[in-house]
């Protein structure tokens, strides 16, 4: 490991939650890509609200949320032109559980493991959503490289969500995010255009941003 890459631990709660969508049922995993679509296009919507006071943020006339599967990396990106994260939000979004969102499902969470009977886990994930974290419920790995609109430094943070995650400098032409998805053996579904077209216009029809698909490569 270079000298630049610094190694971080994940705080308690967000272990407990890794470790909840890891065990999450098949069944539920196709959500991971309305939660990072969703993502994409917040931090696009974030982005030309800023920019209404800042023509410096404007965003490109093409902004979109591209997902592109690769089939010989076996990867999925979901890039955006959105406002981006610097070290400290990379470290702060996606390092700690901040968001009241992830709270309540934590906490629906206990509730439904303390109570006997049925498993609620698997419904309170579709119900609550689980934001970013979901992406390991499909990936093994997973690298997020982004460059905050305004500013020309880019940072990769990257984590196999054991644990830790590791954050180091990186290059992006423009402002935005790239979120690289590593999947997992029994993930290829989401390497075909026509899986990830479907899961896109069941829980993504109502995004404002345009959202392209890219035929698959490999
Ligand atoms: P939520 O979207 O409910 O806030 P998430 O777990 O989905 O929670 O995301 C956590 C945070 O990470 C977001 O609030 C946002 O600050 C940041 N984030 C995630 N994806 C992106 C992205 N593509 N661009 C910019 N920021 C992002
Ligand atoms: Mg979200």
């Amino acid at each position: 490991m270079s000298e630049t890459v610094e190694r971080h631990e994940f705080g308690a709660e967000v272990g407990r939650l890794l470790d909840l969508v890891v065990h999450a049922l098949y069944s539920d995993r196709e959500i991971f890509l309305r939660e990072l679509v969703a993502n994409a296009a917040d931090a696009t919507d974030r982005r030309r609200f800023e920019a209404l006071t800042n023509e410096a943020l404007a965003l490109p006339s093409d902004a979109r949320v591209l997902i592109a599967p690769d089939k010989a990396a076996r990867t999925l990106t979901i890039s955006d032109s959105g406002i981006g994260m610097g070290k400290e939000d990379l470290a702060q979004n996606l390092g700690t559980i901040a968001r009241s969102g992830t709270r309540a499902f934590s906490q629906a969470l206990g509730e439904a493991k303390a109570g006997e009977g049925e498993d609620l886990r698997p419904s309170l994930i579709g119900q609550f959503g689980v934001g970013f974290y979901s992406a390991f419920m499909v990936a093994d790995r997973v690298t997020v490289t982004s460059r905050r609109a305004g500013s020309d430094e880019a940072w990769t943070w990257a984590s196999d969500g054991k644990g830790s995650y590791t954050l180091e400098p990186a290059a992006r032409e423009q402002a935005g995010t790239d979120i690289v998805l590593h999947l997992k053996e029994d993930a290829d579904e989401y390497l075909e255009s026509y899986r990830l077209d479907h899961v896109v216009r069941k829980w993504a029809d109502n995004i404002a941003v345009p959202i392209a698909i890219r035929d698959a490569e490999g």
